[in-house]
């Protein structure tokens, strides 16, 4: 590239500019190369008789005016700024950096758009400023010859844009945690990260998933590789420590499971099974006791039956009696009940004994009467507020 000083460049604009084969020996844009001086690539002439114009290097067409925005239209070769792009043959880098160009004057243009739909945000109104800054800038450089660098100029909109951006994606994460009341933890968890990450190398024609993909292909993909990892997870630490294996019977929102986890040193019992139980019980079949244990088998041969030294089970019968099946089949096993089944029968039949029974009832009517009703609960909570220790924490009554 022809070394000018900036003063001569802007001021004599008139000067010869380098020919259309100085730009093809470049691959790449040269580092004094500035795509916002259109100038320095096209010759501008000035006439009496033909007044202000230019001609384009590339297909030699001559076109009326000085206008730094139409030109770099015409060699950015894209559609519109009310002139026909370059036919002729440019470096690709050359067309890329004029389109770039544009893209960045748009970019301002969609800031201040926003700012007049916002006014309110404080983020976006500091934007604000800093476009008009920048835009000064712009004007000055190619209207006067002491124009400041330009370079500074397109850092700092660069800059501004990439603030501007940053904050759109802060409030369009928020958007979506509370469009979708999502946990407000969200936009900063691992797996967040993780999504804004990947988001940044996928390429333009990404489409995400719809709905039926995710609770679909993407929900079967994800479990089979969570149950995978449970169950290396399980086997590395089985084989040094043994592990336990701990079953009980769920019915969430109709839907009749069995769940089984395995108790490991290092961390809380992963999941290694969830049975749906609906087909069984709708063939006729009960949760019974074989049942039971024909679940728990498979998962014990997957671990390795030989480490799983201990099974827990609920105290319900059919889970004893599933016990007692299991301790047969592996000898070297322990089995332990839990309690809570047993104790809350015991508790139940202690609340029958008629004084314990009036009590109960005069409880659960002192229960509804302070959380049914609007006035005693407020009340209520008044002065439950001042006798907690002065914490001003709420305390509530247990329920019976
Ligand atoms: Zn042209």
């Amino acid at each position: 590239m022809v070394e000018e000083p900036m003063e001569d460049a802007v001021e004599s604009a008139f000067t010869q500019v380098p020919s259309k084969d100085h730009w093809f020996q470049y691959s790449i844009a040269p580092d004094d190369f500035d795509a916002e001086k259109v100038w320095k690539v096209i010759q501008r002439f000035r006439t009496l008789l033909g007044g202000d114009s230019w001609q384009c290097p590339f297909c030699g067409v001559f076109f009326k005016g000085h206008h730094a925005t139409k030109a770099t239209f015409h060699l950015s070769k894209s559609v519109g700024g009310g002139i026909k792009g370059c036919i002729g043959r440019m470096p690709t880098w050359l067309v890329e950096s004029f389109k770039e160009a544009i893209r960045q004057k748009d970019q301002i243009k969609n800031m201040r758009k926003q700012i007049t739909l916002k006014q309110n945000d404080h983020a976006l109104s500091s934007i604000r400023v800093q476009a008009s800054v920048i835009e000064e800038g712009q004007k000055r450089s190619s209207n006067s010859a002491l124009a400041s660098s330009s370079k500074k100029v397109q850092r700092t909109m660069h800059d501004t844009s990439r603030a501007a951006a940053s904050t759109q994606l802060s409030v369009a994460l928020c958007e979506l945690v509370f469009a979708h009341g999502l946990s407000d933890a969200i936009p900063g968890s691992n797996a967040m990260k993780r999504v804004l990450k990947l988001a940044r190398e996928a390429p333009s024609t990404y489409v995400p998933p719809d709905k039926d993909a995710v609770r679909g292909k993407y929900l079967d993909q994800n479990c089979s590789l969570r149950e995978t990892r449970a169950l290396k997870l399980v086997r590395d630490h089985s084989e040094i420590y043994g592990c336990s294996l701990l079953s009980d019977g769920a019915t969430i929102h109709g839907c009749s499971l069995v769940n089984i986890l395995a108790g490991i040193p290092i961390s809380l019992p992963p999941v290694m099974e969830i049975v749906d139980c609906t087909d069984h019980l709708a063939s006729g079949g009960s949760k019974d006791s074989l049942f039971l244990t024909t679940e728990m088998i498979p998962v014990a041969e997957r671990i390795g039956s030989r480490n799983v030294y201990l099974y827990i089970l609920d105290g319900t019968s059919n889970e004893r009696s599933s016990g007692e099946m299991l301790e047969e089949k592996y000898p070297w096993t322990t089995l332990l009940h839990g309690s809570e089944h047993v104790l809350s029968l015991a508790v139940g039949k202690v609340c029958k004994i008629p004084e314990f029974a009036e009590l109960v009832e005069e409880h659960g009517e002192m229960y509804s009467w302070f959380t049914h009703h609007q006035k005693p609960s407020a009340i209520f909570q008044k002065y439950a507020k001042q006798f907690n220790r002065g914490t001003g924490r709420k305390i509530t009554i247990m329920r019976a």
